[in-house]
């Protein structure tokens, strides 16, 4: 390929790439698979490595920079950050309505929006390029955390109109947040973990945020809604409303909850759909913000020192409750962790009524000092797990009562293990029912297999039907054995056994990460699954090398290679290879040392059978021919090799030992002829 080529098709994937991640992460309707959004990432990663100075500044590959040595540099604010005043009134709405209006004297429209619970951010373009973002801080100065940013893939690194370039700045203000899914995932893990939680999805997003490390910013799932625009004057338009919409034009993601209403009356109609509907949202809100629309009007109001006269927070009620905690059970999780959760008196906390709150783990209870007959705050928040804020001491009755953690499984009976160096306590039984349950729910679930129809009651019964003792058992399902079950009508079951079929071509990382392997979370899968390229040659990696690979470390790297040493696991992955799931990344673009080198095996091997060995061949980018011909660069040799053997040898072609076969892939090195 000619420069003139790579350059052509650099700018090309850049655009194509950036336009996939738009339809993904702000319109929520991709148009590609995974599959072939990878294969284009890893051909644009190639070139730019090939051709570094064709790299374009929003090239997708320059999403996660490197590590910050210090701390953040700190930026000053063009146009102050100012927080907004709140109310949970409708009273004080009311208000605040008289004050607009005392000084308003012609009509006033109300732009009405969801205030999402996250941290306050602001971008700026230049020349249509992300070139700075900086957080909200004390309003007039915040951190420099553009880096940061820039791994939330739903900031466009360009703004898409020809416009745009021709202006020296346009600056975008956001929320960055934490959908509740991924909170709740975040701390399951972190719990586990023995890490301190985090005690909303705000503090979640603040706390990623604040990280050094751009690549581990990039691990948490953050993502943002643009609540406003300062647009240079000539794009200016006259009011709030119009310049979502025109941020919206430039790619922004912006919330379609929006409205523009009349009156009050307009203003209470939006609040109270909204508080109806929290529960529903995939993010969490504490409110709606209501604002005067029009930009004349905002000026003639002006602000105080502290916030804008034209805008309010109208807060929903705050989700805590008081009751008291009956018991204390044990749920086990995926990896056979045990979670102990409080057995609530039934109490109805934001709408919705509550009657179980996570405890996370002992330590959790220790601190926090929970017994059985407590009467305690509960804390909800959307579909965010309730928990525990703290004990009302007062109320302690004399006969509440610490919880024992039981030497015993509470679902399998079997003995519990305390690791020493962990805070979780462990069911170690891999038969367990209740973690088989939990395994094969995490590899339906969305960032794994993706297998839409198997919720939590389906596994449940099919499991407890005796028709999956494990997650590879999936694969084996028949029509005659599902159509008979409860709630399985003979539709449901051919959209569930499809489901099941297309899961089978899903991306390697997905593959990875739904195997459930200790600490190898979504992140970590995509590494493993692009340094090795297949489940193979993954599972066949020393644990000093894969320590060394980046972001896995030498925890990961020990829990990786116990995963595959286990006898169930041999068991599943060949069931799973049967079945015909697809366990390797795509070649076309492999980079291994071996691209472009063609094998051909003849012989009996010892040290591996004949398809591990293609698979490595494969893995690091090679090809495997099954007859001889001219373009085989080696020819394998086993024992009691047969005819192709002697061909080769009249051919003149490159034979190689089983031995030297090994070495070459060990040592990454292309064996070279005398
Ligand atoms: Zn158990």
């Amino acid at each position: 390929m000619n420069s003139n080529a790579a350059h052509f098709e650099i700018k090309k994937l850049t655009e194509e790439i950036n336009l996939y991640d738009y339809q993904y992460y702000v319109l929520a309707s991709p148009v590609v698979s995974d599959y072939e959004y990878d294969l284009k990432l890893k051909r644009l990663m190639e070139l730019e490595e090939q051709y570094p100075l064709f790299v374009l500044p929003d090239s997708p590959t320059r999403r996660v920079g490197g590590k910050l040595a210090g701390k953040f540099k700190s930026a000053a604010h063009g146009v102050p950050m100012l927080s907004l005043g709140n109310t949970y009134s409708f009273q004080e709405l009311l208000e605040f309505d008289q004050r607009v209006k005392k000084i308003i004297s012609e009509p006033v429209k109300y732009s009405v929006e969801l205030k999402i619970d996250g941290v306050a951010v602001s971008l700026i373009y230049k020349n249509g390029l992300f070139a700075r973002g900086v957080s909200r801080g004390d309003g007039q100065r915040g951190d420099e955390i553009t880096e940061n940013l820039k791994t939330i893939k739903s900031i466009p690194l360009r703004l898409t109109s020809d416009r745009a370039v021709y202006y020296p700045e346009i600056e975008f203000r956001g929320e960055v947040y934490i959908d509740k899914d991924h909170f709740n995932q975040i701390n399951r893990e972190r719990g586990e973990e023995g890490l301190e939680l985090f005690a909303n999805p705000r503090n979640a997003a603040a706390g990623s945020l604040k990280l050094l490390d751009p690549k581990e910013v990039s691990r948490r799932p953050l993502n943002i809604f643009i609540y406003s625009a300062i647009l240079p004057e000539e794009m200016r338009p006259a009011s709030h409303f119009e310049t979502l919409s025109i941020a919206e034009k430039l790619k922004m993601r912006i919330n379609p909850r929006r409205e523009l209403v009349d009156d009050m009356e307009g203003v209470k109609d939006f609040a109270d759909r909204y508080l109806a509907e929290r529960d529903e949202l995939a993010y969490e809100i504490d409110g709606i913000v209501v604002k005067v629309d029009n930009f004349n009007q905002q000026a003639k109001l002006g602000a105080t020192s502290k916030s804008p006269r034209w805008a309010i927070a109208y807060k929903f009620p705050a989700e805590q409750a008081t009751t008291r905690i009956l018991d204390i059970e044990l749920s086990v999780g995926r990896t056979g962790a045990l979670t102990p959760v409080a057995i609530l008196e039934p109490v109805k906390v934001a709408g919705s009524v509550v009657g179980r709150a996570t405890l996370h783990n002992e330590d959790e209870i220790r601190r926090k000092d929970i017994r059985i007959g407590d009467t305690v705050f509960i804390e909800k928040g959307g579909d965010v797990i309730p928990k525990v804020v703290k004990v009302v001491l007062e109320k302690r009755a004399a006969n509440s009562r610490e919880f024992v953690f039981p030497d015993s499984c509470p679902v399998c009976h079997e003995r519990l293990v305390r690791e020493p160096d962990e805070v979780a306590i462990r069911c170690i039984n891999p038969a367990c029912p209740a973690q088989v349950k939990r395994a094969i729910e995490h590899f339906v679930s969305r960032d794994a297999l993706d297998i839409a129809g198997m919720g939590e009651a389906v596994v449940e019964q099919l499991v407890d039907n005796g028709l999956l003792s494990d997650y590879a058992d999936i694969y084996s399902l028949t029509k005659e054995q599902l159509v008979p079950l409860e709630r399985m009508g003979e539709k449901s079951v051919n959209n569930l056994l499809a489901a099941i079929g297309e899961s089978k071509k899903r991306a390697l990382s997905r593959l990875i990460f739904g195997l459930g392997i200790r600490h190898v979370g979504k992140n970590t899968a995509e590494t493993l699954a692009e340094r090795y390229g297949s489940l193979l040659a993954l599972k066949e990696a020393a644990e000093v090398e894969l320590a060394e690979v980046e972001g896995v470390g030498v925890k990961v790297a020990r829990s990786v290679v116990d995963f595959f040493k286990q006898r169930k696991i041999a068991i599943i992955l060949e069931k799973l290879t049967n079945a015909g799931v697809r366990m390797t990344a795509d070649r076309s673009v492999a980079t291994g040392f071996l691209a472009d080198q063609v094998f051909l095996f003849t012989g009996r091997l010892t040290a591996m059978s004949r398809p591990q060995a293609a698979e490595k061949v494969r893995a690091l980018g090679g090809r495997c021919a099954n007859s001889i011909n001219k373009r085989v660069n080696y020819v394998v040799v086993g024992e009691e090799p047969g005819s192709k053997y002697e061909k080769a040898k009249k051919m003149a072609l490159t034979i190689i030992t089983e031995a030297e076969f090994r070495e070459m892939i060990e040592k990454g090195e292309i064996v070279h002829e005398d």
